[in-house]
């Protein structure tokens, strides 16, 4: 029998696509999954630190794990990602936890394999757990792991990692180091082939895909990446994340526009609409830029679904700059946002401001998520009585689909399973809880 494997991924889409590497390392060495961590030879932990209550929450789920590794001693637990990365984590989860057996940083994933060979040596001779973190700022992109992916018709694909922003409130530039480009080349034939195995949907993944190439020397950058991907033949979409609204170019827009393989979609988050607020994040941007891309986008495209990320209660956040923000959301009439309370990390610039009381966030977050809603709702409205072609991703229940229209909205709508990985075009009939239900007809 084999033995087997069960992953747990916290966080963003790039820890989801790293967990597909690792279960890559882990069918290769002969373990198949399982959804049920009891059974399991081996459990992965793949964490986040984005925010402190993700930190809790991780902390609570290993704990879990003591019960399961006293009744089978020879199961592995590892602990990885981006929380592993943190300043003198590492050693505070092997003191925390100490039926932890293997703990790795956001660069070394590549090295579970070795790693859990030497384990087993080790058990032998009775020795501790391994650490293996690399704490170099440019540690060297890997690309010798093959990701078992588990997403079709979706696939990730990773264009380049870490970034170089140091925005005040974000710990990703101290776990994930400085930016690093993959190969224009090998990212390029990664695509081709994902397309030519049957995938639809294709997702480039950077921090900030908009400054891909900035550490070449051979002059690639995310422009000239994207009119080599667009030569790839085939029916497919391809999305990217996530843009910055320093970097976004005109030119990019316009490529986008013109390549009916790029969907009409734009993850660009604005954080926050006052210009001091912006300066205090160290974004490097202002409302007007911002506004100037929105408007760039929308003459190009001008259905284009743009989607952000909002945060209220950034230290010295007045009621003034929140209405500035409200300001931008109703000018820009977003699809989707995704909006938060800002709360300190440690180890950041802005953990060290002075803070603003909780009750004022939450104020501030409710009157957002209404506003937002709002827009989200009458956006949604427009889409009823339209046929729009929607990709087939999952059946979520017997005889019911749902997909994404190329501007990134979730469809709902009956049909047989058969159906996930081709494109139907669906007649919107209704709007309902965020998300449109329709009927699949032969437009
Ligand atoms: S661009 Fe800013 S928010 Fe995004 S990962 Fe880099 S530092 Fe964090």
């Amino acid at each position: 029998m084999n033995k087997l494997y069960y992953i747990e991924t916290f966080g963003c889409q790039m820890n989801v696509h790293e967990s597909e590497k690792i279960a890559g390392i882990l069918v290769n060495l002969g373990y198949a999954e399982t959804s049920d961590r009891a059974q399991a030879n081996i459990i992965v932990f793949n964490t986040c630190c984005i925010r402190d209550t993700a930190e809790k929450k991780i902390f609570g789920n290993i704990g879990e794990l003591k019960i399961l590794k006293k009744i089978d001693k020879s199961r592995i637990i590892v602990i990885v990602g981006c929380m592993t990365q943190q300043d003198g984590m590492a050693e505070v989860i092997a003191t925390k936890f100490p039926f932890v057996d293997i703990i790795l940083g956001t660069s070394n994933i590549h090295l579970l394999k070795e790693k859990i060979e030497e384990l087993e040596l080790r058990r032998q001779r009775k020795r501790g757990k391994i650490i293996s973190i690399d704490n170099t700022e440019k540690p060297e992109v890997i690309e010798n792991v093959t990701p078992y992916r588990t997403s079709y018709p979706n696939a990730w694909v990773n264009i380049m990692y870490g970034c170089n922003n140091f925005c005040a409130y974000c710990i990703v530039p101290y776990v994930r180091g400085r930016e690093r480009s993959r190969e224009p080349e090998l990212i390029i034939e990664e695509v081709r082939s994902l397309v030519k195995a049957g995938y639809k949907e294709i997702t480039l993944l950077g921090q900030n895909v908009d400054s891909y190439g900035s550490d070449r020397t051979d002059g690639a950058n995310f422009y000239t990446l994207l009119t080599k991907l667009k030569e790839i033949e085939g029916k497919f979409r391809l999305r990217f994340m996530t843009s910055h609204p320093k970097d976004l170019s005109e030119e990019v827009i316009k490529l986008i526009a013109e390549t009916p393989n790029f969907c009409n979609n734009i993850h660009l988050p604005v954080q926050a609409g006052s210009n001091a607020v912006l300066k205090a994040m160290n974004r490097k941007y202002d409302r007007e830029r911002y506004f100037y891309l929105i408007d760039t986008i929308r003459k190009y495209m001008p259905d284009c679904g743009i989607t952000s990320d909002i945060m209220v209660g950034f230290p010295g956040e007045t009621e003034e700059d929140f209405q500035d923000t409200l300001d931008l959301v109703r000018r820009v009439q977003y699809h989707n946002a995704f909006t938060f309370i800002y709360s300190p990390r440690k180890g950041t610039v802005a953990a060290k401001m002075e803070q603003i009381p909780y009750a004022i966030k939450k104020d501030r977050i409710s009157r957002l998520i209404a506003l937002q809603n709002q827009i989200t709702l009458t956006l949604s409205e427009a889409f009823v009585g339209k046929v729009k072609e929607v990709l087939v991703e999952d059946a979520p229940k017997e005889n019911l689909l749902c997909g994404r229209t190329d501007c990134g909205r979730l469809v709902n709508f009956s049909g047989d399973k058969s159906l996930i990985g081709q494109f139907v075009n669906v007649r919107i009939d209704k709007n309902k809880a965020s998300a449109l239900w329709g009927e699949i007809v032969n437009e």
